[in-house]
């Protein structure tokens, strides 16, 4: 096969890569989808993107290529601009990142997603932002924005730097102008909520002139999409959000808002009235319980109203947070569910009610049906056939793929002691695991992560390996800002040759995303099974998928839990030339129903020898 032909950017195509990319061919060019276990190293990103390219202008086709990271972005951005060198090809491609990402107010950054939309909404239908107001005048462009789009244009491949600056440059709205470039556009890369959000999607392809049925659809780090999905459906109210909008509703003297919002705290203070710390509660009681105070549907309403004229004034409103939980709540029945749940906070009790989805084959499911054809992609997409259940494929080609990496570069261990399972949790316990850890870490040459199942777990066994640690300490903070974990990650790299270890949480910041290539990182620590709690949410999820897919336990518990352990693993070898130990420790990675879920291709001893097999290792790879 000549690779030229297919837009291949680079002059060799590796053996592997060239198999996943004559798979992606057949996939598209007979309108098929394809679900792709593809592990870090193949070269997906190039692997994907110049078929699918080909394909697209060969037949008048668009790619939406959709990631969760902005890493990714410029990443695929930098690969068609090699496509383009490569080929001499000309055609138009956007990096269009999350609109408030993009957005040229002051101030938005600190806004939660959901309260950014609604600000957003609330300045353009007022006329107030300046950016939005300057990208059209009576329907038609301005000249600040044909400038725009005239210096942008010329560009051809458009990273949201580009966008960016020429925007801020000309005083308009980068999103809107984004959307202007990206009707001429082959590829467009975006966020998944661009396209799997029903509303925002609707109005991204009404904006960007395309049709489903002419898109090729790549989701990058498909993994992520269920749970993103299921985020994107779910909603929360507590007491503490009304608390807030109490305050808020003082503050502007909404005297009538603030009685209403008193008495729905309390209606939440008396649904709480239970044994336990959570139940399972229906529609119709909230919303009984909400109308023997005022009209439900009024309240929406009302709140809509204040929450709009509180963002107008500061941009943020829990108002009209407990507004768009209103509406969330009177959704659908089938794949969500409603619990209300109590929890000990630092100054008083939380109250929770919350509405989450289960489902998130109700929201993907018309969207790959009506696409020409959606591939998705990741290093953690085993088995495939629960994304292909799971994200409602009627039919798709499913491909398994080895990692490219020598296999004498990596030891992978488990070490069958211990557990973190909560019945065997114990001081004892902890001793232990942090004694083994110590022993692992000492023996690792060069920087170590540890990732553990939760914060608790991690600083209750930190106090015991601490003491037999020999190396430099970092511990990750929950909810790290960008910049701090940039700052941790260098200081931490700094250690290289004299050994530090960083000690993360699976979901933290660190578990998932970070590239710490060659001897920037030289082993990983898997701690326990990252299992959700037994909770109700987890227990409706398995009776969920159990009555959909008979495969509850394996979908709503199990799989989602290994694939973040072996994401976390995956953090050590992220290229040919790097050469790292894994270690999972818990007795239960032996047990066969656990093991069953490791790729096959994982070469694991079992084994509590390890730190003479971590020396020996070290010792013929020096
Ligand atoms: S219209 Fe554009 S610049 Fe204005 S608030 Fe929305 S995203 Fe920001």
């Amino acid at each position: 096969m000549n690779f030229d032909e297919l837009l291949f950017p680079h002059e060799n195509v590796r053996d592997i890569q060239e198999q996943l990319i004559l798979k992606i061919n057949e996939a598209i060019s007979s309108g098929k989808n394809l679900i792709v276990h593809a592990p870090t190293g193949l070269g997906k990103t190039a692997a994907a993107l110049a078929p699918c390219l080909k394909y697209a202008i060969d037949y008048d086709k668009v790619v939406l290529f959709l990631t969760s990271r902005h890493t990714q972005h410029k990443i695929a951005i930098d690969t068609l601009i090699d496509i383009k060198n490569r080929h001499d090809k000309t055609f138009s491609a956007i990096s269009i990142i999350g609109k408030k990402n993009l957005c040229l107010q002051p101030g938005v950054d600190k806004l939660y997603s959901s309260e950014f939309n609604e600000y957003c909404r609330a300045v353009r239908e007022d006329k107030k932002c300046e950016f939005f107001q300057n990208v059209k005048s009576k329907e038609k462009l301005t000249v600040d924005t044909k400038a725009a789009l005239a210096e942008l244009n010329t560009l051809n491949q458009i990273s949201t730097d580009d966008s960016m600056t020429v925007c801020k440059r000309h005083g308009v709205c980068p999103y809107e102008i984004s959307m202007l470039v990206a009707k001429k556009a082959k590829v467009i890369i975006g966020d998944y909520y661009y396209v799997f959000h029903p509303d925002i999607s609707a109005l991204f392809l009404k904006k960007i002139e395309k049709d489903l049925s002419d898109a090729i659809i790549i989701v990058d780090e498909a993994h992520n999409l269920p749970h993103r999905v299921k985020d994107l459906f779910s909603a929360r109210l507590s007491n503490l959000m009304i608390g807030r909008a109490i305050k808020e509703a003082k503050k502007y003297k909404y005297d009538q808002i603030t009685q209403v919002l008193v008495e729905l705290g309390n209606l939440l203070n008396q649904l709480s009235n239970f044994n336990g710390d959570e139940r399972y509660i229906s529609k119709d009681v909230f919303v009984d319980k909400v109308n023997e105070v005022m009209d439900y549907q009024e309240l929406i309403a009302d709140l809509s109203f204040v929450g709009d004229a509180v963002r107008e004034e500061q941009k943020q409103s829990y108002i009209g947070s407990i507004t768009s939980f209103l509406e969330a709540w009177l959704g659908s029945e089938e794949g969500f569910t409603r619990i209300i749940s109590k929890q000990e906070g630092l100054r008083e009790q939380m109250i929770i009610l919350s509405y989450r989805c289960m489902d998130p084959g109700l929201s993907t499911k018309p969207v790959i049906e009506a696409s020409y054809s959606t591939i998705l992609m990741s290093g953690t997409l085993s088995p495939t056939g629960m994304y292909r259940e799971l994200l409602g494929f009627a039919d798709a080609l499913e491909e398994t793929y080895q990692s490219p990496f020598p296999e004498q570069n990596r030891l992978s261990i488990i070490i069958p002691k211990t557990s973190t399972k909560y019945e065997l949790r114990s001081p004892e316990q902890f001793k232990e695991i942090g004694s083994i850890l110590a022993n692992v870490i000492n023996s690792i040459p060069g920087n170590s992560a540890v990732f553990f199942p939760s914060y608790y777990l991690r600083d209750r066994i930190y106090k015991e390996f601490n003491y037999d640690c020999k190396k430099t300490v970092f511990l990750e903070r929950p909810n790290l800002s960008k910049l701090e974990k940039d700052e941790l990650l260098e200081k931490f790299k700094s250690y290289k040759d004299s050994g530090a270890v960083l000690l993360g949480v699976i979901s933290g910041s660190f578990g998932e995303g970070i590239d710490l290539p060659g001897d920037f990182l030289k082993g990983v620590v898997v701690v326990g099974l990252p299992l959700s709690k037994p909770d109700l949410e987890t227990k409706a999820l398995i009776e969920y998928y159990d009555k959909k897919f008979g495969k509850g336990w394996d979908y709503g518990y199990l799989f989602p839990a290994f694939n973040k352990a072996l994401q976390s693993a995956g953090r050590c070898i992220r290229s040919e030339k790097d050469k790292g130990v894994i270690i999972f420790l818990d007795e239960r990675y032996t047990w066969s129903n656990y093991h069953r879920c490791f790729p096959p291709s994982w070469n694991l001893k079992t084994t509590m020898l390890y730190e003479k097999m971590i020396k020996k290792f070290f010792s013929n790879n020096a």
